[in-house]
């Protein structure tokens, strides 16, 4: 199901584009950004998921929806080259350490992502930080068959029927969480309940504000759901009907 709004936005969907994953909302004298798509942080870790995601990545310019993620002050350094293409580059340091951003959009959703370098001169340290903005839906017509949670890289993911990994669509402020009491696990266990009742169909960003499933809340609140796992929509409706995955 395509997200929908409370106010007086209305997206457009076109499946070429995928234009309904993302909204660039701007309200001077606040800086650009998305207060709509929640904001995505994370490293390139161990997990199996966030290489899957980054390698279908493809390299593209810096354009606006990039200075969103950086702000307006640090947004020139998306112009800045790296030092292994230039060690006279502004973003060098004594020409062996890099402090460089690069530019990469999702060909799936078009969101747009940029990675930080940070690599210390000699190089004993040396990584990439990946930001970036959830999808307000999966694509329409598509349904999830698959939520993992990915405690190595500390993301949610969905993947659907047709084997497409999403970051797990996300609102703006109300992200997700597994293994203890909190906001993070109550908005899990509604996008869950989403999900089972829509028969996988329903991953927008967003869930109702009502009392969640005891079941479905009890598991993801616990221990249980604090490691990395798939579960499958079979496993999702066992939980919301017997507080069980298996
Ligand atoms: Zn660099």
């Amino acid at each position: 199901m395509t997200y929908q709004h409370g106010g007086d936005l209305h997206l457009t969907y076109n499946a070429g584009r995928g234009y309904s994953h993302f909204v660039l909302y701007i309200e001077p004298p606040a800086a650009a950004g998305s207060a709509i798509n929640a904001s995505q942080r994370f490293r390139a870790s161990t997990s199996p998921y966030t290489a899957e995601w980054l390698k279908r990545l493809d390299r593209c310019a810096p354009d606006a929806l990039h200075v969103s993620l950086l702000g307006s002050d640090d947004a020139p350094k998306l112009w800045h080259p790296c030092v292994y293409e230039d060690s006279e580059s502004p973003s060098a340091v004594a020409g062996d350490g890099c402090v460089c951003w690069q530019t990469y959009r999702d060909p799936v959703t078009w969101l747009p992502v940029a990675a930080s370098h940070f690599r210390t001169v000699g190089g004993n340290i040396e990584h990439w930080e990946y930001f970036t903005y959830a999808p307000l839906s999966i694509p329409d017509g598509e349904r999830l068959s698959v939520l993992i949670i990915d405690r190595e890289s500390g993301m949610f993911w969905a993947r659907t029927e047709h084997g497409i990994l999403h970051i797990l669509p996300e609102k703006q402020g109300a992200g997700y969480g597994a293994g203890y009491g909190g906001g993070g696990p109550h908005e899990l266990a509604g996008l869950i309940e989403k999900v089972v009742r829509s028969d996988g169909c329903d991953v927008a960003a967003g869930t109702p504000h009502e009392p969640r499933n005891r079941k479905v809340l009890a598991w993801v609140s616990s221990k249980a759901a604090d490691r990395t796992q798939e579960l499958t929509l079979d496993q999702l409706k066992l939980l919301h009907r017997r507080g069980v995955v298996a």
